[in-house]
């Protein structure tokens, strides 16, 4: 967290830069749009000679200022689109400004699809990857885990070509530029694996929240894709079991489309959102309400249908990994928390899982793990909740998600992630002058 100020270049006034979420500005000393990588290797080359720090952005969906920069901001809509794809070795190719929903779209009408993704589809695939965006799976993990091949361009300006098939260079590299927060250079490509396009059931059903943690470890193991989300102030959740299926398609009806879009995340959610936020004594009682307003409902669908959906009413959200034999411990801790103390929460709390993957810094390295992302609608303080909670994720030896707000330094994640040190000698000789460097970087991988 935190705001960028602005440098100073001479080249005219410094254009704003904002987050999705407002919550992280900054005002870069140049913005450039370049078309080729070869345009993006001089960006780089110049602004090292002009002593300038160098940020790719994606589509500002981090809640920290993973991509704030005082430098050159390098904007990613001109590097985008497919650039092929390999139904034989099942993979498709993508320039790294692509926007997750184009990707899909695209896949979808050539057959194909991704096997895991997180809740929305408007983030670039170099941002989503970068910061370890996950949807939940218990045999399939983060997007970042679905990369088999990428281009970076490092801070000499060459562009390496990296998979796990090149030389000693190309291969270390490439295992820890999956997720690399922006700190070893740019991303110009990403080759994901696709699969032939497939249909999943999605059941979602109300539950109440003794019963869900009871039997957590059950519905993960028998599902392809478990998660539940836990309403503050009650004792409800509404759990979602994503299995796939020979089909046939069918669709959710409008009703419950609309009961689902409008009443749980956007239009209605976003005036009970304002009302919670003008009375906060008003929110308990709403959050009954509403969590009675759901009930069961089973439909089929292909996977970025039933994976993602539209989030217009805009909030802060911080999300820790922990092991995924602790989840429901600090799940309960949380609820006991909230029960007991005058805040007033108005966004569920949701729970989502992730099998052990090999990349240094994703926050499944290595471990089993289980996620739990608090929420707070946009303008509402923030503070008192998200530090009592962080609190309760440390202590279970949680891992902040990248891009959501955390106060955590490089001290601590030294002690969360065994691989590190791996990452940070990496960085040491790739950007030996941190030209991709800024505050946050310099907060958690030290300087
Ligand atoms: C409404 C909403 C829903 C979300 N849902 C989920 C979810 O379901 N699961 C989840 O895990 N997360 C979720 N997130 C978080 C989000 O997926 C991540 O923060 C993601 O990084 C945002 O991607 P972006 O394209 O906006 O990248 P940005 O936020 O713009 O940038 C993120 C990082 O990527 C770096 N970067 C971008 N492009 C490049 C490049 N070409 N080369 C090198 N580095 C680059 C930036 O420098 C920065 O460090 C959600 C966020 C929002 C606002």
């Amino acid at each position: 967290m935190g705001t960028a100020t602005a440098g100073k270049s001479g080249r005219g006034t410094p254009a704003a830069w904002r987050n999705w979420a407002g919550n992280v500005t900054a005002a870069p000393a140049r913005v450039v749009t370049p078309t080729s990588v070869g345009e993006l290797q001089d960006v780089v080359r110049r602004a090292a000679e002009d002593g300038l720090r160098v940020k790719a952005v994606g589509t500002g969906h981090s809640f920290t200022a993973a991509a704030a920069t005082d430098g050159v901001l390098v904007r990613p809509q001109a590097l985008s689109g497919i650039q092929a794809i390999d139904r034989e070795a099942g993979t498709v190719t993508v320039a790294a400004g692509t926007v997750l929903k184009d990707l899909n779209l695209a896949l979808a009408r050539e057959g194909l699809s991704l096997t895991n993704m997180g809740d929305i589809m408007e983030q670039t695939v170099s941002g989503a990857t970068s910061t370890g965006t996950h949807g939940t799976g218990r045999d399939s993990a983060s997007i970042a885990a679905q990369i088999r091949a990428l281009d970076l361009v490092t801070a000499d300006g060459r562009l390496l070509n990296c998979s796990e098939k090149g030389t000693d260079e190309e291969r270390e590299v490439f295992a820890a530029a999956r997720l690399g927060i922006g700190a070893l250079g740019i991303v110009t490509a990403l080759t994901f694996a696709v699969e032939p396009l497939f249909l999943l059931t999605a059941r979602e059903e109300p539950m109440a929240f003794d019963r869900v943690t009871a039997e957590f470890d059950e519905h993960v193991t028998e599902n392809e894709h478990f998660e539940f989300y836990w309403f503050p102030h009650t004792g409800n959740c509404n759990t979602k079991r994503n299995n796939r299926s020979q089909g046939p398609a069918a669709p959710p009806g409008a009703v419950s489309s609309w009961v689902e879009d409008e009443l749980l995340s956007n239009g209605i959610f976003q005036a009970v959102n304002s009302l919670g936020r003008a009375v906060p004594a008003a929110i308990p009682a709403i959050a009954r309400v509403a969590s009675r307003a759901l009930s069961a409902r089973t439909y089929t669908d292909i996977p970025y249908k039933v994976f993602t959906s539209p989030r217009r009413v805009r909030f802060v959200e911080m999300e820790y990994a922990l092991p995924r034999e602790r989840v429901v411990e600090a799940l309960r801790e949380l609820k006991r928390l909230v029960d007991g103390s005058d805040l007033r929460i108005s966004f569920p709390v949701e729970v989502r899982t992730a099998p052990a993957d090999d990349i240094p810094l994703s926050t499944a390295s290595g471990r089993e793990t289980a996620y739990i992302a608090v929420h707070m609608y946009r303008g509402t303080p923030y503070q008192a909740y998200f530090t009592a909670a962080e609190l309760i994720f440390t202590a279970h030896g949680g891992r902040p998600h990248w891009g959501k707000v955390h106060t955590r330094d490089a001290e601590y994640l030294a002690g969360a992630y065994p691989r590190f040190g791996e990452f940070t000698a990496l960085r040491d000789r790739l950007d030996p002058e941190r030209l991709f460097g800024n505050d946050y970087l310099r907060r958690v991988l030290g300087a």
